[in-house]
């Protein structure tokens, strides 16, 4: 479903379209595989080996380290990549639960939100945090920077972009943070962390604003 989706995209979104078919061949590889931690190591090594010839030139010849990420992540260092790769299906589904988690880390495994999904809710709108790593979702309070947790309308702005009426991205003036937050009632088939891969145009629009992301994507981004 991720690869499918990621290619699907990729034929739409040529500037985001090295990234969506590296992260496609990646999925692919590890289709249903269920690593355990230390698997995962041995997973993202084999990731880096099957892609080098398609990985986006800073990640080739990367080495990732599973457990470094998972205890304190650089999202910035190349080699993030492929350890995000491997331990997203071993966070999946080890019985992770985080004992007293703030609100903006994730209740499973206690990393940073990758994006917000508005799901229709009664008469409007709920927004679920999207997790970078397990991609589990939670809820969180609309109108809340989750970065710095400011709630000041003045600070905390929404923008849409003609011809993405599935995104809104939303800015922070108090700390300079933004995520793009995604509408699955004008995408239905929205597969939020693939999708926001393919929102490349919108990130560089955002970064040559000051603002940058509560946390980078796949993509660097
Ligand atoms: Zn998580
Ligand atoms: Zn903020």
């Amino acid at each position: 479903m991720n690869a499918a989706r990621a290619r699907l995209l990729a034929g739409r979104h040529p500037q985001s379209a090295e990234v969506l078919l590296f992260v496609a061949a990646a999925y692919e590889l590890i289709g249903e595989a269920r690593p355990d931690f230390a698997g995962a190591q041995v997973l993202a090594e084999r990731l880096v080996q099957s892609l080098a010839s398609i990985a986006p030139e800073p990640l080739r010849g990367a080495v990732p380290d599973v457990a470094a990420y998972f205890q304190a992540p650089d999202p910035y260092a190349p080699s993030s990549v492929y350890a995000r790769l491997a331990l997203e299906p071993w966070a999946r589904h080890a019985p992770l639960q985080m004992l007293d988690p703030r609100p903006n880390e994730c209740p499973r495994c206690g990393h940073a939100p990758q994006l917000g999904v508005l799901r229709p809710a009664g008469n409007g709108d709920a927004l679920f945090l999207a997790c970078s790593l397990c991609r589990a979702e939670w809820a969180f309070r609309r109108g809340t920077c989750p970065e710095c947790l400011a709630t000041d309308p003045d600070a905390i702005q929404f923008h849409s972009a003609e011809g993405w009426p599935h995104v809104r991205t939303q800015t922070c003036d108090a700390c300079r943070a933004c995520l793009h937050l995604l509408l699955p009632e004008a995408e239905p088939a929205i597969i939020p962390h693939i999708d926001e891969l393919a929102l490349l145009p919108l990130g560089v629009w955002a970064m040559e604003r000051g603002y940058r992301k509560v946390w980078p994507n796949l993509a660097g981004l």
